[in-house]
């Protein structure tokens, strides 16, 4: 299983505070099935900054860590880069780093809103090729409150990535129910832990993923599964015409 999403490098943001912690975060990622996670540490959030050529490198010193500890995991360099007006120059200057070099490139929106600029860069992105994902939208305040702000997003190219934690009931009730909401109107393309450590942000994939396979079945299980591995070979996604968020019960409860 392919985990996109996580804050595993020791030290550098609100994740792993240790190489210690980091190896407990490694086992237990592999306890959940995981054998390649993508390190995305923040930047630009207002508390912490990575920029990529540090992240490649400590990328590589977590794999050489990993090795010695004999643990199956191979961790890929990413970056989750909260939304600001100089992305596209970043990106250009090199400071930006898209999930394992690919193309496609992490997108954060502050928690409580989205900034009315964002269309304007998404678009930007993609005329600079590259494919911008949304993180976590079923966790945003703003998207909450009018969930169709993500489906005009997706509707002009944008990707999106739903947190595992948020299936299950980790994030409440309301991302729970916007997550479920969000998959039913084709706007998810991924799932990803975002695990900041092994105790109370830790990985839910294996119960997301049954989640989705107990809801939804096998073939959209195979969807999310397949997207992840697409991601990290910068392939297309698989995706299925974005419909409006319609205001109904989801798996017959919320
Ligand atoms: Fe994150």
């Amino acid at each position: 299983m392919i985990d996109i999403h996580s804050h595993i490098l020791p030290g550098v943001d609100d994740g792993a505070q240790s190489m210690t912690e980091s190896i407990e975060m490694a086992r237990a990622a592999v306890q959940e099935g995981i054998d390649t996670i993508v390190a995305t540490p923040h930047h630009q959030n207002g508390a912490f900054d990575n920029y990529k050529n540090d992240i490649l490198l400590q990328v590589s010193e977590l794999n050489r860590a990993l090795e010695e500890e004999d643990i199956p995991l191979t961790v890929l360099p990413g970056q989750e880069t909260r939304i600001n007006g100089g992305m596209v120059e970043d990106l250009q200057k090199d400071e930006i780093l898209p999930i394992n070099e690919s193309n496609y490139v992490f997108v954060e929106f502050p928690h409580d809103q989205v900034p009315s600029y964002a269309s304007n860069l998404l678009f930007n992105l993609q005329v600079e090729g590259y494919q911008p994902v949304i993180v976590h939208p079923e966790r945003n305040l703003q998207i909450q409150d009018n969930p169709n702000l993500l489906y005009s997003f997706v509707k002009n190219g944008a990707a999106s990535q739903v947190t595992a934690g948020s299936l299950t009931g980790k994030f409440g009730r309301a991302a729970k129910k916007l997550s479920y909401q969000l998959i039913e109107s084709n706007l998810i393309h991924l799932i990803a832990s975002d695990a900041h450590n092994a105790k109370k942000r830790a990985f839910h994939m294996k119960e997301a993923y049954s989640e989705i396979s107990k809801n939804y079945g096998q073939s959209a299980m195979h969807y999310f599964f397949e997207n992840a591995q697409y991601m990290i070979e910068n392939q297309t996604l698989a995706s299925d015409p974005p419909e409006h968020v319609k205001k109904k019960k989801v798996l017959g409860i919320f």
